[in-house]
């Protein structure tokens, strides 16, 4: 059972100590708190696990706090909509809103590799008015002889460069927990000039161990990948793993399927699944053009297959675009190749923007198409 207590309920106030002693007080019931800060309010949504077949209901919305309890018996209990419209969606970082309806784009290196490469992306990302970037560290990779990323050893000129450049939140990828302790002491080192979202490669999906560690700490919100090869169900449960353990704040990932039927594209760009995401959960949903096509490749209409998966992304309502530039794609140490350049980014933004506007435009074009049925 999920218990929606009313907006902006602070935990000192007595409404919320009354209800807080009667729900801790229920046999074989264990509790779990999360916030949702949504565009409006701050919603804090209790979740009750274990024995709650015989509660009742009406006598749990009757506590002072609550303004609702919902039944859930479907999957994806904490991350899902339940069918109820009026659940809250998103949180803030950074003094950033991720939900269901806003745009970031995180725009910059695959793997870190020279300190003046990061140095050049971050500050071409400030001239271009961008604060977010990814910036990869650890890197899991295909051929253990391959350039595995420099690890903590590259953190700190990341984090210093990042404050320089007004950056807010760096995408970074963490294959193991004990990353998050090394990137949480390299921060704190820096003097915390800048905030993370931890990164699951689609190799690591349905690695519940580490989603479960890092579903323990509430510090970094999480971009979670799609798995390659599994259904989306199946990605969509194991998001839920870092959910039940405590850590609801999650971006979900499309990045294309591994098939041979992708090809000439790296994979099956899947895009098209914003729509059954958005409906089933309430994460926002990122794109990765780069890694589901791969190439640099140009359609004989001139706009790079990258471009044309981005705008169709961001034209069926994506909230993040995750997407590899690089200063030098020719020296890049991992996934040069598919790599745009700085040259391209601020074409590559105007591009994002005509198709942010006519999903807008599509919007309200159906919205009020169906208010009229
Ligand atoms: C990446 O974004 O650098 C990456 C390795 O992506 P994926 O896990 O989707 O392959
Ligand atoms: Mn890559």
């Amino acid at each position: 059972m999920i218990v929606i207590l009313n907006p902006d309920m602070g935990e000192d106030s007595p409404e919320f100590k009354k209800t807080w002693e009667y729900l801790t007080q229920l046999p074989g019931v264990r509790l779990q708190k999360h916030q949702v800060q949504g565009q409006q309010k701050q919603v804090t949504e209790v979740y009750l696990f274990g024995d709650t077949i015989r509660l009742n209901r009406e006598t749990i919305e009757a506590l002072p706090a609550v303004e609702r309890a919902i039944r859930v018996s479907e999957e994806y209990r904490i991350l899902g909509r339940h069918r109820d419209e009026h659940r809250a969606i998103g949180f803030n970082y950074q003094g950033l809103q991720f939900d269901q309806d806003n745009l970031h784009i995180f725009a910059g290196l695959c793997a870190v590799d020279e300190k003046k490469h990061v140095e050049i992306m971050m500050s071409a990302l400030k001239d271009h008015g961008l604060n977010c970037t990814r910036m990869g560290a650890y890197k899991p990779r295909t051929n253990p002889y391959s350039f595995q990323g420099h690890g903590k050893n590259c953190l700190p000129y990341v984090f210093e460069l990042a404050g320089k450049y007004g950056i807010k939140v760096i995408a970074m990828e963490v294959t193991h927990e004990s990353h998050i302790d090394e990137i949480d002491e390299c921060l704190k080192a820096a003097g915390n000039p800048t905030g993370v979202m931890l990164q699951v490669g689609t190799r690591n999906t349905q690695n519940f161990e580490l989603l479960k560690a890092i579903g323990r700490q509430q510090k970094y919100p999480v971009l979670f990948k799609r798995g390659f090869g599994i259904t989306l169900s199946e990605s969509l449960n194991a998001a839920e793993y870092l959910a039940s353990e405590g850590n609801a704040h999650v971006v979900f990932c499309l990045r294309g399927m591994k098939t041979s039927f992708s090809a000439p594209h790296r994979n099956m760009v899947d895009f098209t699944h914003i729509a059954p995401i958005k409906r089933l959960t309430r994460m926002p949903v990122c794109i990765d053009p780069s890694h589901s096509v791969g190439s640099r490749e140009v359609a004989p209409d001139g706009i790079l297959d990258v471009f044309h998966a981005t705008a169709q992304g961001v034209i069926s309502g994506a909230n993040m675009v995750l997407v590899d530039f690089h200063p030098k794609p020719e020296a890049a140490l991992v996934d040069g190749p598919q790599a745009l350049l700085l040259d391209e980014l601020p074409v590559f933004l105007k591009d994002v923007e005509i198709a942010r506007t006519a999903y807008e435009q599509r919007r309200q074009l159906l919205q009020g198409a169906q208010a009229k049925v």
